[in-house]
């Protein structure tokens, strides 16, 4: 038997009950990560909330436990959390499940690529929490086999996706249809301006939490780049994956035909290699989140939507095969390794025309990210001999950016073109 005594009494300072610390300490989850601590009391208070906490730092939990809390086991639906994909909403609803298990909640997931019967049965089943992607939801309410107007609890996990261009005539048809008066928490790991305007649409006086700016990337990730030529990327993952051996790694390509084609290059090359991205059936997606899940797979080579905020502990090893145009995904890339206190390791390959993509990323980390040695590895030979000197490289066409340090004081972020950072004069020769 255990006693009260071993119950995660952290938790229970924040003001969470006995029947779900003990699903806590089953998880072992012994402390609150800070944005639980953050997030929970105001959650409790009836606050409507817009957080932000990088990836991995315990979000579901954030939002999961106050909201449990508060359900009502007598009464029917009271609650619906959206997610941008399936994959994301059964990792929502799995983590609430645990959460509830000595509370006599029951919490039920709908997304697309299942059978609708199975769901429709479940949803039979006077779900306390349903959990589910926006176009299956919608589904289930214009059958009318779902009815929101009464929930009392709204939340949108990875809010900057769920308002993004796509999905924000649905989430706007959806939340319309919640009658009553209710409690919304909106979170994500970056929060743009334009989401953060938008979402206020959807919250009254909301109580903003941002844990996220001071540590952007955290100091255990440790973080390089190597310049290389497109041609020759594949050859140079094969390198940095020899010179590894990570254990668990996500490679990432920015377009499904990369990511497609490169798993097929890596799987021929004889290593433990499969691919995740759109184009692959729902089942199939799952088996192969699955088996990486387990770590039966050292290298999945993915796109940032279908990884996106999956979570699988002790990844090792993020590797930008691409470097992604825009700064933030960046930071949900690499936020996948180093979680709960692990060291990661992320390798970011940059070719010659992508300095501009690096120092963006580099003023949005607040951080300068150091190259790589791999002198080891000889680019190919150029294909053609370039006898003239390359022309000098036009000015900078966009401003010094000025970027916030922690301590709030302006610096100057100086934008580095990439020219400079090749190191042997050979390659700015042939470029
Ligand atoms: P996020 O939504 O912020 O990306 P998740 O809610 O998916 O993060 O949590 C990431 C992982 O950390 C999950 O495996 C979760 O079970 C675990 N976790 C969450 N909170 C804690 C905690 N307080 N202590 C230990 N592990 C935790
Ligand atoms: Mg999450």
């Amino acid at each position: 038997m255990h006693r009260h005594s071993d119950l995660p009494k952290a938790f229970a300072d924040l003001g969470i009950e006995v029947r779900f610390l003990k699903a806590l300490r089953k998880m072992e989850f012994s402390k609150p990560s800070e944005i639980q601590v953050r997030m929970i009391p105001p959650a409790l208070d009836g606050h409507d909330i817009l957080g932000q906490a990088r990836t991995g730092t315990g979000k579901t939990a954030a939002f999961g436990l106050p909201i449990l809390q508060k359900l009502d086991p007598a009464r029917r639906l009271q609650a619906i959390c959206l997610a941008p994909t399936r994959e994301l909403a059964v990792q929502v609803s799995g983590e609430l499940k645990r959460l509830a298990e000595f509370a006599n909640l029951h919490v039920v997931t709908v997304y697309g690529g299942q059978k609708i019967a199975t769901q429709l049965h479940q949803l039979g089943r006077k779900p306390h929490f349903v959990v589910g992607t926006p176009g299956r939801l919608m589904d289930f309410m214009r059958r009318g086999a779902l009815d929101i107007s009464n929930v009392r609890f709204a939340v949108l996990d990875e809010v900057d996706r769920m308002l993004d261009i796509g999905f924000r005539d649905d989430i706007r048809e959806i939340l319309s249809r919640i009658t009553g008066a209710h409690q919304t928490i909106l979170v994500s790991a970056t929060i743009s301006d334009e989401i953060r305007r938008l979402s206020k649409k959807y919250m009254s006086e909301p109580v903003e939490i941002d844990v996220s700016r001071d540590k952007i990337t955290v100091d255990e990730v440790d973080q390089t780049y190597v310049t290389v030529e497109s041609c020759d990327k594949s050859r140079l993952l094969r390198m940095v994956l020899e010179q590894e051996r990570p254990p668990v790694c996500i490679v990432f390509c920015n377009t499904k035909a990369m990511a497609r084609k490169l798993a097929g290059r890596l799987h021929d090359a004889g290593l433990n290699v499969k691919e995740i991205h759109g184009d692959l059936m729902q089942r199939k997606r799952e088996r192969v989140m699955d088996l990486f899940r387990r770590h039966k797979i050292n290298v999945l080579v993915a796109t940032d939507l279908a990884a996106r905020g999956i979570d699988v502990s002790k990844i090792s090893h993020i590797i930008n095969y691409d470097i992604p145009a825009d700064p933030e995904i960046y930071v949900h890339r690499i936020g996948r390794t180093a979680r709960m206190g692990e060291r990661g390791t992320a390798i970011t390959f940059v070719t010659r025309d992508e300095g501009k993509e690096l120092t963006n990323v580099e003023m949005l980390i607040n951080r300068e990210i150091p190259a790589r040695d791999m002198s080891g590895f000889k680019p190919s030979p150029p294909r053609e001999q370039v006898k003239e000197p390359p022309p000098p490289a036009p000015p900078s066409r966009y401003e010094t950016p000025v970027v916030e340090t922690a301590a709030g004081a302006p610096i100057k972020a100086q934008p580095k073109t990439l020219g400079s950072r090749f190191r042997t004069s050979r390659r700015r020769r042939r470029l």
